[in-house]
């Protein structure tokens, strides 16, 4: 059963929440500040957290989910009240998986949930590749190389995508450029080289990505 910790002091919205939860036959724990908020979670160990940024004492929303991700992986989604807490959420990658602003549909939030929860039971069915040091995660689209993210453009990101898709056999450049670039696109096959160049620079020698002589390139 899905169990989840809500983490906000206006008891109004934290009720609302917990009746829409429980409808979808959740476990719901609230907490009203982030201290009995972070025991709460690491006590019971929840499949996903809804957390409040302005809580009273001395933890706010920001301060729990650093130290959580200090040790838990659990999905956050941040409840916000102003655009400059979306911004601190967007720009220091705290580690939160969603937010949505106040006020909000408790519907939305549900489906939100949902779509986490999904993405989550996703994530070890082949969504994420791995090749030494180099973290590929397909639903996220995100790769790492040593835990950094490397930002791909999207055509790099599609050319990586085919190559996945295809792991262990040679693709020609038309190949390629039909997964990648789609079946539509005219150009120069050699325009696969240039990014296969670009994805080798920034993924590095982890990434065992090999030209096939007289075919094309093949990963893995
Ligand atoms: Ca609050």
């Amino acid at each position: 059963m899905t169990a989840i910790v809500v983490v906000e002091d206006e008891p109004d919205i934290a009720d609302l929440l917990a009746l829409y939860f429980r409808r979808e036959g959740w476990t719901v724990h609230l907490a009203p500040d982030g201290a009995v908020g972070l025991e709460a979670i690491r006590a019971r160990n929840p499949d996903f957290v809804v957390l409040d940024v302005g809580l009273p004492g001395e933890l706010d929303g920001f301060d729990v989910c650093r130290q959580l991700r200090q040790t838990s992986d659990v999905p956050v989604l941040f409840l916000t009240a102003r655009d400059d807490e979306v911004d601190r959420i967007l720009g220091l990658e705290m580690g939160a998986d969603d937010y949505v602003t106040k006020p909000f549909s408790p519907r939305e939030i549900v489906a939100r949930i949902k779509a986490v929860l999904r993405r989550g039971r996703s994530a070890g069915n082949g969504t994420r590749a791995d090749y030494g040091e180099v973290t590929v995660d397909l639903e996220r689209r995100e790769v790492r190389t040593g835990g950094e993210p490397v930002p791909l453009a999207t055509q790099e990101w599609a050319l990586l995508e085919a190559l996945i898709g295809n792991e262990g056999i040679a693709l020609s450049r038309q190949q390629l450029l039909d997964l990648a670039w789609g079946p539509d696109w005219i150009g120069d096959p050699r325009t696969v080289d240039v990014h296969v160049r670009q994805l080798r620079r920034k993924l590095g020698d982890d990434l065992p990505l090999a030209t096939v002589r007289g075919v094309g390139y093949r990963l893995g």
